[in-house]
């Protein structure tokens, strides 16, 4: 069994830089391929100091861009807790008219609409008269609210929960007397009679 003799490490190869290539040249460059060699050597170091220069100014690009972008404001965790405190009042407060309308929607559904027949009134009409008060408008309409749970009435309203429409309510006596505004004249009276109903939304 022998021993083979390890091998030599090859030196590795070097680009000579400019000043070694002038150092080893400029003494005396004898012939015409020396020159050459020269020139293209600088040609090669030229190229890639030229593109190294075209990277950074890539990278130095990118960076002055980076800093034109809009940053996003940090919010403290006192702004944090004002703003979840904010939104649990409207929530709640939400919340709140969803009840009122409910509760509001719910008493005039219940309500005959009868002078006295509010559970705070000492007796109802004995006439049966209603506790609507009528009102007719500059254009002509005639609108009523009750003054017990105030409802609103007009012309074009659909039945109520009980079944009955604005002229069951409208022949019914009052307990109240109607008022009146003047009188307009209207380019499209037909249009202002509309546009004097409307509607909540
Ligand atoms: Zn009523």
């Amino acid at each position: 069994m022998s021993i083979k003799p390890l091998k030599p490490l090859e030196a590795p190869v070097e680009t000579p830089t400019i000043a070694e290539t002038i150092a080893q040249t400029s003494v005396q460059p004898t012939s015409t391929d020396q020159l050459l060699a020269l020139i293209a050597t600088m040609q090669q170091q030229l190229v890639l100091s030229q593109q190294q220069a075209a990277e950074s100014n890539a990278k130095l690009a990118e960076a002055i861009l980076a800093t034109t972008k809009p940053r996003e404001t940090l919010k403290t965790a006192k702004e944090i807790a004002q703003e979840a405190n904010q939104k649990m009042f409207d929530d709640q407060a939400k919340e709140l008219r969803r009840r009122q309308k409910l509760n509001i929607e719910a008493d005039q559904n219940n309500c005959e609409h009868i002078a006295g027949c509010n559970p705070l009134s000492e007796e109802r009409d004995v006439r049966g008269r209603s506790s609507i008060l009528w009102h007719k408008t500059d254009a002509q309409v005639v609108v009523g609210i009750c003054t017990n749970c105030q409802r609103f009435f007009r012309p074009d309203d659909p039945a109520d929960a009980r079944g009955n429409n604005y002229e069951f309510y409208r022949r019914k006596p009052s307990i109240n007397r109607m008022s009146q505004s003047g009188t307009r004249q209207f380019l499209d009276p037909l249009q202002a009679m509309k546009d004097g109903t409307l509607r909540d939304s």
